[in-house]
């Protein structure tokens, strides 16, 4: 078995680590002293195609894939672990899993924005007393009408405080153990009663 790169994926590498050696290494030192987060580089990356890794074309996809992905995030890895989270926050949490689990309407809608940079994503499972044990979190979703009443606490989410769009898991029916769990698409800046805070 062949384990080379292709000359494809070799140059795909290539623009990531020259991304990370010109745009993020120069900048990430005063960056992290300062706490500093930078919205106009997430969109860099997507323009770069950085968040399109094994999505379909049709909602915005590049053609590459996971292992594409990888190569892109591990070169950014190694200048900055922190800049290496977009992959996970615009593409790996969030568009990937409503690519495969939401239907069509919210697949055109929200995918080609996480992976454009337009919409920041996040995705919201962890919670002060549920980490590794996802079976265990307390938070609630009930139905109201036509409208879900979610309650709870989520601790650790990444992007929470600049989020747009994103994926919040709660259970519907706790009886059903894990399989009563759903996630929701919610937007941290629009929906009354959500609050966030940088730790
Ligand atoms: C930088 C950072 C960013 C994060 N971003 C997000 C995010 O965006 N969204 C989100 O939902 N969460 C996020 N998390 C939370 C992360 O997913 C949790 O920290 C993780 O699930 C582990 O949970 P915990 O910290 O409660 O550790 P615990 O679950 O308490 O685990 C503690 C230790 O026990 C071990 N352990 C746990 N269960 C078992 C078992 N059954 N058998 C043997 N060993 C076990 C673990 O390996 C670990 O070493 C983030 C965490 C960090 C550090």
């Amino acid at each position: 078995m062949n384990f080379e790169l292709t000359p494809e994926q070799k140059m795909v590498q290539e623009q990531a680590r020259r991304f990370a050696e010109n745009e993020i290494k120069p900048f990430v030192e005063e960056e992290e002293k300062n706490h500093a987060f930078s919205l106009d580089r997430v969109r860099q990356m997507a323009d770069l195609g950085f968040f399109g890794c094994g999505i379909k074309e049709e909602y915005g996809g590049n053609g590459m894939g996971i292992l594409e992905s990888v190569l892109l995030a591990e070169q950014v890895a190694k200048v900055s672990p922190s800049w290496r989270l977009p992959f996970n926050m615009q593409n790996i949490g969030p568009a990937l899993t409503v690519q495969k689990f939401g239907n069509e309407e919210q697949k055109q809608k929200f995918i080609p924005k996480w992976v454009s940079g337009e919409n920041v994503g996040f995705f919201a499972i962890t919670e002060p007393n549920s980490g590794s044990d996802v079976a265990g979190m307390k938070t609630n979703a009930k139905l109201d009408g036509d409208e879900w009443v979610i309650n709870g606490q989520k601790t650790w989410i990444s992007n929470a405080h600049i989020g747009d769009w994103g994926l919040l898991y709660a259970y519907t029916d706790r009886d059903a153990k894990y399989k009563g769990m759903t996630c929701f698409l919610i937007n941290l800046k629009e929906t009354p009663g959500v609050t966030t805070q940088a730790i």
